[in-house]
């Protein structure tokens, strides 16, 4: 274990292993087979680099790396190469040439670790050419990709149990990001990993903030979420990603935000091949770029210091919000995980799962699955924990999600409750329809508008039982009885609410409601919450170390540009962070800074030195 742990130094710049790391690093040098499953941003490089590095200098032969992603895989690659790593890429980028001499490479003994998309692996061709070279270990990168149920299902991967069959003595150590059980068994079953050892890690990402706000103008509330936590005193911003459910909304969110100083790109699956690739390779290698983008962006990006992740729309599952929210803060820096959420949220996903071709057990798995994401959204206790128990993960109140900061107020709303399960009641009864929330509101506050009178609902004993609280105050507390169940919503795409299984207790004075208070206005809120809660990492740097930083981040760019790698290929901002901190006069004074490891002392100290010195 040594060895490994002196390769996490040198080569890579870090002290301590994390996790569960030096564990299974230890069980796949030694030749084990195994499943990590562990959260983004967790480290699960490190966990089949170390033992690729291990292996191949004790002349077991070359780490294979099987990834979907093209883009993935030529950063990593670079950081490696940064790193001093022989390693390379084999995929459809390459020109037959540049894949020769990387054929004869590996030939030769002469690559550390190399990079192959799953269908160039799967290839006779290839099996053939490694079956005359020595493999030290195979790592399966993205290992769900073999779940035909799972969004990112590559039918090539199916294929890589080939891979057992012909190297029956090669380790294989297969990862994944995705938590489920289900997705689990099945990639243990298709990859033939019975006999693997599998390593599941804690889920939380500890570094991330989660913050659920009422929705009243989207656009507005999303811009001065980024005004407010993500934009620096000289007027550049983070790197976010904003995510909207439709192409449309992308596009005319992308130009509006452009339109009030962010730097905000678009991409969504309808534009042209070409343009959304250029905006995918802008947002990897600029800094302080925001994309706004549907669910089809992210996959693949791996780019560490996106700070924020931004829902604008309500994403179908508490799966698919964990897997974007996890996009933001992968280099343990504090990042933001932001919603803006209404009811017009929760028809509407109501209303595409109604209106799509699936089968009724689909839809009604696909309900619970909205209906879980909605109770987070409503729940007055600490978020993370509530995400962290959907996946069967038990937690503390965690003191970074926006509940734990601000404890909301909860108030006794068994009356109101009655009053609108009622009013639901004595509508549907006057006109054998049900009726949604607006209209049920106009009947609770006493509108007599137009279509009131029309249905006798001016008649109905509930009626103007309900002057005293605003739309927005009846509002909240018909979301909250959605998220309690107690409503629902019919199917049909109109946002009918039908009477819940136990709304009969509340009716019959059984069952106390307790809701959560939501702040008087939404937008004010939004703005309170941001002060003090900042999770800019420079926030706390004096005026010396901030130069240090700006001059560093110039250097850094430069340098970037030089080597046409992302600027987080050179350092990470965390890296960056500690040398304007400690602001280190030589080499040897350097090397204690995680991050810097022996190949980029070497490359870029001197450089560092200089830049310190300048400022
Ligand atoms: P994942 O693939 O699980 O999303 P990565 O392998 O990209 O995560 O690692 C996330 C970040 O954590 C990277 O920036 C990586 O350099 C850093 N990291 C991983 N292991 C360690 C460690 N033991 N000490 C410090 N930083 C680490
Ligand atoms: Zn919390």
């Amino acid at each position: 274990m040594s060895q490994a742990l002196a390769i996490l130094k040198d080569v890579f710049g870090y002290h301590a292993f994390r996790g569960r790391q030096a564990e299974i690093i230890d069980h796949v040098a030694t030749g084990g087979d195994c499943l990590v499953l562990m959260p983004t941003g967790g480290g699960k490089s490190l966990c089949y680099q170390i033992p690729a590095l291990l292996r191949q200098r004790a002349g077991d032969g070359v780490g294979i790396v099987v990834s979907p992603l093209i883009a993935l895989m030529q950063d990593q690659v670079a950081a490696l190469t940064e790193a001093g790593v022989r390693a390379a890429v084999l995929n459809s980028t390459l020109t037959g040439a540049e894949a020769s001499a990387v054929e004869r490479d590996l030939l030769a003994g002469r690559i550390e670790i190399l990079y192959v998309a799953p269908e160039r692996l799967m290839t006779p061709r290839f099996l053939d050419l490694l079956e005359r070279t020595r493999v030290g270990l195979f790592a399966i990168d993205e290992a769900h990709c073999v779940s035909q149920w799972g969004h990112d299902f590559r039918p090539e991967y199916i294929q890589l149990s080939v891979l057992h069959e012909r190297f029956p003595y090669v380790p294989r150590i297969a990862l994944t990001a995705t938590a489920d059980a289900l997705t689990r068994d099945e990639i243990v079953e298709r990859l033939a990993l019975h006999d693997a050892r599998i390593f599941i890690s804690s889920f939380d990402r500890p570094n991330i903030r989660y913050r659920i706000v009422e929705k009243d103008n989207a656009r507005q509330q999303l811009l001065a979420f980024i005004k407010a936590e993500h934009t620096a005193a000289d007027g550049t911003h983070d790197s976010g990603i904003v995510y909207c459910l439709s192409r449309k909304k992308v596009e005319d969110t992308a130009q509006w935000l452009s339109g009030h100083g962010i730097n905000a790109l678009a991409y969504h699956a309808g534009m042209d091949a070409q343009v959304r690739q250029h905006h995918q390779a802008r947002f990897r290698v600029e800094e302080g770029l925001v994309m706004v983008a549907t669910i089809a962006f992210g996959m693949g990006i791996d780019k560490p210091d996106v700070r924020f992740v931004a829902h604008l729309d309500l994403p179908k599952s508490m799966e698919g919000y964990y897997q974007e929210t996890g996009r933001a803060g992968r280099d343990g820096l504090p990042a933001n995980a932001w919603m803006a959420y209404g009811l017009g949220d929760v028809v509407q996903q109501k209303r595409m799962i109604d209106e799509s071709e699936a089968d009724e057990a689909f839809k009604r798995v696909s309900s619970a699955k909205l209906d879980a994401l909605l109770g987070l959204c409503e729940t007055a206790g600490c978020r993370r924990q509530r995400i962290l128990a959907y996946f069967n993960e038990a937690s503390e109140p965690c003191g970074n999600c926006d509940t734990c900061l601000e404890p909301p107020a909860t108030w006794d709303g068994t009356r109101e409750a009655q009053m609108a399960l009622s009013c639901v009641y004595r509508t549907a009864q006057a006109s054998r329809i049900h009726f949604g929330a607006t209209h049920l509101i106009d009947v609770l506050r006493g509108n007599a508008s137009e279509k009131i009178k029309q249905w006798g609902h001016d008649k109905v004993s509930t009626f103007g039982i309900g002057k005293d609280r605003s739309v927005h105050e009846w509002h909240t507390v018909f979301r909250q009885l959605i998220a309690q169940g107690l409503l629902m919503i019919d199917h049909g795409g109109h946002g009918a609410l039908l009477l819940g299984e136990r709304a009969r207790e509340v009716l019959k004075g059984e069952r106390q409601i307790i809701l959560r208070r939501q702040a008087a206005r939404p937008g004010k809120s939004g703005e309170r919450a941001a002060r003090g809660t900042r999770t800019d990492h420079t926030a706390d740097m004096d005026a010396a170390t901030l130069a240090n930083w700006e001059a560093l981040r110039r250097w850094r760019t430069e340098a970037a540009r030089e080597h046409g790698v992302p600027a987080y290929v050179i350092f990470h901002d965390a890296t960056l962070a500690e040398l304007a901190r400690t602001a280190p006069d030589s080499l040897s004074a350097m090397q204690g800074i995680p991050g810097i490891g022996a190949s980029k002392l070497e490359r870029y100290g001197q450089g560092i030195l200089d830049t310190l010195r300048g400022t």
